[in-house]
């Protein structure tokens, strides 16, 4: 915590409140490096890690400066928190950073359940927000992916997950499962030559726009499902048939 002070600690409503405040130590403006002139006070409160079962909030009091060189294109700009806040955060990097690492592995409804017992209440859409914020590491497309949609709520609210389909990690995933969607993704990360995907229409016709090379599969378990789906409707039609007339007919 460079350039900042712990002023008190002290319980409040079942809490641990820490007061954090800047040390006053010159900021260097970031468009032009002269050094900043205070322009205001900037109150944030962020949720910590959790200490001995108990919830952590840290009050935050840091500087808004004002650049000092004329005609520089940042006007005006925040004091660094390093390790300790990111912009637009109500959470401390080192909580941010232990949600990631749960719903990175747990994802929504298992990764709220463990962050509960852990001190950290998370409803599961918060959980499945902070998976999809999760900055994906940049990689080449690889030749074979999968494509697949999954419910953020049920019935409601779909995604589309995009995997390696020879590893099986996790490529990208999108925010809904719109043709569309899919189509801008693909021509930005043009390489895959083969697509195995479900029997949505909506991904059929998104990989035929973007890829028409590529040769498209349907996936095992998307092929079994349809067959036994069949196989079924065909015993009904069949005991259908079996079943004896009723009497008088
Ligand atoms: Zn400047």
């Amino acid at each position: 915590m460079a350039g900042l002070i712990i002023v008190s600690v002290q319980s409040e409503a079942g809490a641990l409140v820490v007061h954090v405040a800047s040390t006053g130590a010159p900021v260097a403006c970031p468009g032009c490096g002269a050094v900043g002139r205070v322009h205001g006070y900037v109150d944030r409160q962020l949720a910590d890690l959790p200490v001995g079962g108990q919830r952590v909030l840290v009050r935050l009091r840091f500087r808004r400066l004002r650049c000092a060189r004329v005609g520089c294109e940042r006007q005006t700009f925040r004091e660094p928190l390093p390790g300790l806040a990111e912009p637009y955060q109500r959470r401390t990097v080192a909580l941010t950073t232990q949600v990631g690492a749960v719903v990175r592995e747990l994802a929504g409804r298992a990764a709220s359940r463990l962050l509960a017992v852990l001190g950290v209440g998370l409803p599961r859409q918060s959980a499945i927000r902070s998976l999809l914020r999760l900055p994906l590491p940049v990689r080449p497309v690889p030749a074979v992916i999968g494509v697949d949609d999954f419910a953020l709520r049920k019935r409601h609210r779909y995604a589309t997950v995009i995997i390696d389909a020879i590893t099986r990690e996790r490529i990208d995933v999108l925010a809904d499962r719109q043709a569309d969607t899919l189509e801008v993704w693909l021509r930005a990360r043009p390489g895959a030559r083969v697509v195995c995907r479900d029997s949505s229409g909506a991904y059929a016709e998104a990989i035929r726009r973007a890829l028409p090379e590529a040769v498209q599969v349907g996936d095992r378990w998307h092929i079994w499902h349809v067959r036994r789906e069949a196989l079924i409707d065909r015993a009904e039609v069949r005991d259908l048939r079996r079943r004896p007339v009723a009497a008088g007919r």
